[in-house]
């Protein structure tokens, strides 16, 4: 008995003991399953062109056998070897379950992260007490055998089948919620709630029943074989066709995302190039979203095949949340890499990529809310569409943003930003921070907002690098409530530069300059910038990866309230006891850093200054 490697082995054990509610979803799983091996095949042999294999000899067979407590799902599609066997049902086998270190530590409520892996095969033992693979590759000389009762282990041994494909057999666990796994009724039921789209047929033998029989005496029934599915792709039906709940199944079940999608996209296009798209924006991001992990891509069909699990090309970085299907013909002959550079797929990723922009505008117009929550959860991606590409893809982008309104307390547009700024604005106007709370807070505000003008809250860290390549909205620049000049009325005029300069000089390198002005009302001190560089750029400069050499630094100025009392403090010193200022200087500086969340070089020196100051 070979033992499962250690995560599918709780994956499992989270499976016997059925976390998830509805147990059903098995067969769907392992439809899928068989649908995706015929696939491997039919793609194969129009590789190969000679095999003699044509697309209506494929089918997937499923068989009840009551006495035994059996349900068999059979296809003949390209099957497993012994090794593959061993490695795809040893271990979990989706993309990247591996990698996720924390599978060992899961709990039930983690099942969001589980199903995201396509837990597929290991469904069946929600419902059986034994599951057997019978299997025989295509091509190949053997079967073999993989049986597993659970989490104890599995084995592999010969076995034998005439055909290539496989069979798997679900052993059903005994009690009465599994005897409706057995009924016809029910599992023709599952087919057209849940795989109706799968493009082979899944046939089954089934009970016609004749009533026209003497009073009194049983229905005659005879037994014949049915096709359960439609076999027509959701995809390829006419949109008021298709129910909403199919687009929803049809999107979990080949997406592995237990939630509902956000927006379902369905697109039938005639032009240049005929095509037909099932598009879907997510309504949560993948666990794996924002890792290097994450692939984008949408399923790439040619006449009922699939050619690419993840065509790439076909979406830009910026939308690579969008989960879906691409449905066009193109010759097959070529190689995968070939048929990835044609021009029609050019053609089709600029329509798809229209549409999904047209989508999302849609989404914010009419439906804000929703559109909030997508942009609390890819906003990111779309601002970073906008930096990672210099800002060449801004008119595209731009009025997808959506930024926290100080004044207005709510999500807001640039546009709508621009439809309530007067006039004499000269800016747009912005503060960064880690959070909108944190951000109200900010000395630097006060000035800008009693000026009657709004401030946008930045608070990402990709923020100000995609507003530098915005550069500016209906003819107005951005400008940080930290930058330089604010192009307010009021007199910027730096007043008792002396004092400045001596303070300055106390703080040397650290500072560009001290300022004593109006900039800031009620607070007394504050950092603002000059230059290119902010200090929110600044941290996450500092903070990338192998950032090479010194650090990057902003250049500070040490703003002080002229009408502070602290200023008038210093004023007096200045005139009386000037070596004392020094302490003075050190402290403002390092509140500055406090009010900023900038982590001061030497704390505990800080400390006993501010407490020798004040006792
Ligand atoms: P997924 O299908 O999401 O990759 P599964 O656990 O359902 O994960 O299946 C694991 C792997 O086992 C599949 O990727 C496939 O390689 C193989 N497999 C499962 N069922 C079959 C089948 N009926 N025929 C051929 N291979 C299969």
């Amino acid at each position: 008995m070979k033992q499962f490697k250690a995560e599918s082995k709780k994956v499992l054990d989270l499976m016997i003991n059925s976390i998830y509610t509805n147990k059903e979803i098995f067969l769907r799983e392992l439809l899928s399953n068989a649908s995706d091996a015929i696939d491997k095949l039919y793609y194969k042999s129009l590789q190969l062109q000679a095999t003699g294999l044509s697309r209506n000899d494929f089918k997937i067979t499923i068989s009840i056998d009551k006495q035994n407590r059996t349900l068999t799902i059979s296809d003949n599609g390209i099957g497993m070897n012994k090794e593959e066997l061993e490695n795809n049902l040893g271990i979990i086998a989706k993309s990247g379950s591996q990698d996720f270190k924390k599978v060992n530590d899961l709990k039930e409520e983690d099942i969001n992260i589980i199903g995201q892996f396509g837990v597929g095969f290991y469904s069946g033992f929600m419902v059986s007490d034994k599951v057997e693979v019978i299997s025989k590759a295509y091509g190949a000389e053997n079967a073999y055998l993989w049986v597993s009762s659970g989490a104890s282990g599995y084995e592999v041994k010969d076995a034998v089948k005439a055909q290539n494909g496989t069979d798997v057999v679900l052993h059903l666990k005994d009690g009465e919620e599994y005897n409706e796994f057995l009924e016809e009724y029910t599992i023709k039921n599952l087919v057209k709630k849940y795989s109706n789209y799968i493009s082979y047929p899944i046939l089954m033998e089934c009970t016609k029943y004749d009533y026209d029989v003497a009073d009194g005496e049983e229905p005659r029934t005879t037994k014949s074989v049915e096709t359960l599915n439609s076999m027509i792709p959701l995809w390829k039906k006419a949109k008021n066709q298709v129910e909403e709940s199919e687009y929803e199944n049809f999107y979990k079940d080949s997406f592995h995302d237990i939630n509902a999608p956000l927006k379902t996209i369905h697109m039938s296009v005639e032009g240049m190039v005929d095509f037909k798209a099932l598009l879907f924006i997510p309504s949560s991001a993948p666990y794996n979203y924002y890792t290097k992990e994450y692939e984008k891509g949408l399923k790439l069909y040619t006449n009922g095949v699939l050619i690419t699990e993840k065509c790439k090309d076909l979406l830009p970085d910026y939308y690579s949340f969008v989960k879906g299907v691409v449905d066009t013909e193109i010759e097959l002959n070529l190689s995968r890499e070939t048929v990835q550079q044609t021009k029609s797929l050019k053609t089709i990723a600029t329509a798809v990529e229209k549409k999904i922009k047209q989508e999302l505008e849609n989404l914010l117009t009419n439906e804000r809310e929703k559109y909030e929550n997508f942009f609390k959860v890819f906003g990111a991606g779309i601002k970073f569409g906008i930096y990672s590409s210099y800002g060449m893809n801004k008119n595209n982008l731009q009025d997808l943003l959506l930024y926290y309104s100080v004044k207005q307390d709510k999500y807001i547009t640039l546009k709508e930003y621009m439809q309530n700024a007067s006039s004499e604005q000269k800016y747009i106007y912005y503060a960064t921070g880690r959070t909108v709370e944190s951000i109200k807070l900010m000395p630097q505000l006060e000035k800008v907002l009693d000026n009657g003008f709004d401030v946008l809250c930045m608070t990402d860290d990709v923020d100000e690098f995609a507003i530098r390549f915005i550069g500016e909205y209906e003819q107005k620049q951005f400008r940080s409530v930290s930058g330089g000049d604010l192009g307010l009325d009021d007199n910027l005029l730096d007043c008792h530069t002396e004092l400045a300069n001596y303070l300055k000089e106390a703080l040397g390198d650290r500072v560009e300059k001290v300022r004593i002005s109006t900039r800031i009302k009620n607070h007394p001190v504050c950092f603002t910038t000059e230059g290119e560089i902010s200090l929110e750029m600044e941290k996450v400069l500092n903070a990338m990866p192998n950032q090479a050499g010194s650090p990057i630094k902003a250049k500070r100025i040490l703003e002080i309230n002229e009408q502070s009392k602290i200023c008038a403090k210093m004023l007096n010193l200045f005139e009386n006891d000037k070596d004392s200022l020094s302490e003075y200087a050190e402290v403002l500086y390092g509140l500055a850093e406090l009010i900023e969340g900038i982590q001061n070089d030497k704390p505990t020196e800080l400390v006993d200054k501010i407490c020798n100051l004040i006792s």
